[in-house]
C-alpha cells in the first residue's frame, strides 16, 4: 500500500468527491475549499512535485492545463478561475504528489 495519500484516492482506499477520471488524470474536490468551487487536478502517475518533471512529463502537463479550463467551466465558473501549483516546500507544497488547484466562484479573487 502506497502511503502517498493522493495514490491512495487514485487507487479508491481513500475516498474522494471524484470530479473527473481518465487513464492518466484524476480530479476530485479539495477538502479544505478556499472558495466555492475548489478541486484538484493529478496524474495517476506518482509525480512528486513540478520539480521533479522533464520533457517526458510535457504531455501529462499539458493535458491536466486543458483540463483544468474544461473542468471549471463544467463546474460552473464561467467568470474565471485561478490554478495554483505549489511546489516544494518553499512553494507551500504539503503533499508531495504533484496537484494542480483549480478554484473560484464567489466574489472576484483579489489580484498577486
Ligand atoms: P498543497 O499545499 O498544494 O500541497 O495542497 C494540498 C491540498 O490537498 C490542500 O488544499 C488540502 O486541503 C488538500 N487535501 C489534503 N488531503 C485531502 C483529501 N483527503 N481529500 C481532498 N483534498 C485533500
Ligand atoms: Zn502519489
Amino acid at each position: 500500500m502506497s502511503d502517498c495519500i493522493f495514490c491512495r484516492i487514485v487507487a479508491g482506499e481513500i475516498p474522494s468527491r471524484k470530479v473527473y477520471e481518465d487513464d492518466e488524470v484524476f480530479a476530485f474536490h479539495d477538502i479544505h475549499p478556499v472558495a466555492p468551487v475548489h478541486f484538484l487536478l493529478i496524474p495517476k502517475r506518482h509525480i512528486a512535485s513540478l520539480a521533479e518533471c522533464g520533457a517526458a512529463d510535457c504531455d501529462i502537463l499539458g493535458r491536466m492545463l486543458l483540463l483544468a479550463s474544461k473542468l471549471a467551466k463544467e463546474q460552473g465558473l464561467d467568470a474565471g478561475f485561478r490554478t495554483v501549483i505549489n511546489t516544494g516546500r518553499g512553494g507551500g507544497q504539503e503533499v508531495f504528489h504533484l496537484h494542480m488547484h483549480v478554484f473560484g466562484g464567489g466574489a472576484s479573487l483579489p489580484g498577486f
